[in-house]
């Protein structure tokens, strides 16, 4: 009897891209969409008319149980299931759109077994096109297709799909889509919306990011969890806060400390978060928002913006909150006394340190990793900082 070798480094596990792997993404996108219904319906609220993560939670609670009940032997079948499925079973936009992006990437994988990346990524190319066809928006209009699009073209980067079944390098590069999407659906936060119910507010559309490209960031995110068949998400972050849950809990669940910049002014929130990042330099950045001005971009702070911020950048090992000062830090403190409706996510700090400095330390040492104790020190370390 031969034993069966161990993995090298050399020889990382192969990865098939066939109607098992895309049943798991199918489980994992349906339970990310329950995970994140609150904060879709949130966006979609404020542009559309709030339903969006209903939708998508009906949709791929349906496309789960299609799949359960009839199971595909090939990615192409499972597509074009998980496309007629949405079509059939959402009210919205949404399902006929995403519905269409499915079916006809289904179309696209043919009969084959088990397919590439880039054979993937060029199916999923022709499902952009025909969303395109169907619903009539082009890049810029603020719709799915501003996270959609980005995320193909990072697959379509060179080196990026290569055609080789090794774990690591495709879902390095669904990694690499995944965050294309998101910094596409966060780009529509600047569009004025062109297509579906967030046009009807014209230039008031401004200002607010769309729901339908962060539900493709979650399906990207989801293709990224499938290689794990053990894969199971965390609990909502709102949920946990509930929680007495402790920051060694959530360090146990994997990602970094998240970082949330509160200034009077959007513009300097924004510019500091870039500093910071800046002085990161390459490499794998924490999740850092800006949380600046006033929901209409007045000198001010909201309350609103700052836990949106702090949803967005919580990855379950707690959230440091950098402020600058009077009514920033009195309504960060309001929001951490728990006598505001919005629930800050579990482990979430203020950071007692000067905003500029503070927010390098912090978003320096969140990006190598440091748990929060480590996040919050670094932080305070910056007063001690003397200049004269
Ligand atoms: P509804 O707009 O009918 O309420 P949803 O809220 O579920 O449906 O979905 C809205 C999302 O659909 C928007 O966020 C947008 O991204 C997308 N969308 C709407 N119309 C179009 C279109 N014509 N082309 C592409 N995407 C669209
Ligand atoms: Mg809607």
């Amino acid at each position: 009897m031969t034993a069966k070798p161990e993995p090298t480094p050399e020889h990382t596990p192969e990865l098939a891209l066939d109607a098992a792997y895309f049943g798991r993404w199918v489980g994992a996108a349906a339970q990310l969409f329950e995970r994140d219904a609150a904060r879709l319906t949130a966006l979609d609220a404020a542009a559309g008319d709030g339903d969006h993560g209903a939708n998508m939670v009906r949709g791929f609670g349906a496309v789960r149980e299609a799949a359960a009940q009839h199971p595909s032997a090939t990615p192409g079948e499972l597509f074009s299931l998980a496309g007629t499925t949405l079509t059939n079973s959402v009210g919205g936009a949404s399902g006929p759109l995403f519905g269409m992006a499915l079916r006809r990437t289904g179309k696209r994988l043919g009969a084959a077994e088990a397919v590439t990346l880039p054979e993937f990524a060029a199916a999923l190319r022709a499902g952009a096109e025909a969303v395109g066809k169907l619903g009539g928006a082009v890049p810029g209009d603020s719709t799915l297709l501003d996270a959609l699009l980005p995320a193909l073209d990072a697959l379509d980067a060179p080196g990026s799909a290569e055609d080789a079944p090794d774990v690591r390098e495709i879902t390095g590069a669904l990694s690499a889509a995944s965050a294309a999407a998101l910094s596409g659906a966060e780009s529509t936060g600047a569009m004025q919306a062109r297509k579906g119910r967030a046009s009807y507010l014209g230039e008031r559309s401004i200002g607010h990011e769309d729901g339908g490209p962060h539900s493709v960031v979650l399906l990207f995110h989801a293709l990224v969890l499938a290689p794990d068949p053990a894969w199971s998400p965390r609990p909502a972050a709102a949920a946990r806060a509930e929680e007495p849950t402790s920051t060694e809990n959530a360090a146990a669940t994997g990602g970094r400390v998240g970082v949330v910049l509160v200034s009077h002014s959007r513009e300097v929130a924004e510019a500091t978060a870039e500093l910071a990042k800046a002085m990161v330099g390459s490499g794998d950045i924490a999740p850092v928002y800006a949380a600046g001005g006033t929901d209409d971009g007045r000198i001010g702070t909201s309350a609103e913006r700052i836990h949106a911020a702090a949803l967005k950048a919580d990855e379950g090992k707690g959230v440091a909150v950098l402020c600058d000062m009077g009514s920033a830090v009195l309504t960060v403190q309001a929001l951490l006394s728990g006598s505001d409706d919005r629930v800050l996510p579990a482990g979430t700090r203020i950071v007692d340190a000067p905003f500029v400095e503070g927010a390098v330390g912090v978003v320096v040492t969140a990006s190598v990793g440091g748990d929060l104790d480590m996040v919050l020190a670094a932080g305070e370390d910056a007063r001690n900082y003397r200049k004269g």
